[in-house]
């Protein structure tokens, strides 16, 4: 049963990694941040829409490795219509299973990233897109990023 559990989560990476969800550029993003780990090479942007203190649309770019990819893709299709509030508590949910492997509440696919607290490296590479899309939404709709430029 557990075995299955873990194939399924497995193929659920995996699947994130190769075709990533929301893979793009937000032109009309009010809220950016860039999240990089230097020890394995991720660096990704997150872009997010805020609708007053909804999340309209969330994207990301960038590239690194299988777990931070997957975690980012599974990310904005998590994020996608919650308000701030409601970030910040998942934020603490996928943290906290990330770092122990304990699942407090149902997290949806999120789940799928509760193996890597096995492996302390990728820790970081799961949590990396989470701590960029807490700084982009804590920069209160300011754009952190100097990259983007309105036509
Ligand atoms: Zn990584």
């Amino acid at each position: 049963m557990f075995d299955d559990l873990a194939d399924l989560y497995q193929q659920l990476i995996l699947d994130h990694n190769k075709r990533p969800r929301n893979f793009r550029v937000l032109p009309d993003a009010n809220c950016t941040a860039q999240g990089a780990n230097p020890i394995c090479g991720d660096n990704y942007t997150i872009y997010a829409k805020m609708d007053g203190d909804v999340v309209k649309e969330i994207s990301f770019q960038g590239s690194g490795c299988a777990i931070s990819k997957a975690s980012a893709s599974i990310l904005t299709e998590s994020l996608k219509g919650k308000t701030r509030a409601e970030v910040k508590n998942l934020f603490d949910k996928v943290h906290a299973m990330v770092t122990t492997g304990n699942l407090d509440g149902d997290v949806g696919k999120l789940a799928a990233l509760a193996g890597v607290h096995k492996f302390p490296v990728r820790m970081k590479c799961a949590i990396l897109p989470w701590n960029a899309a807490m700084a982009a939404l804590d920069g209160k709709g300011e754009t952190v990023s100097t990259e983007t430029e309105k036509e």
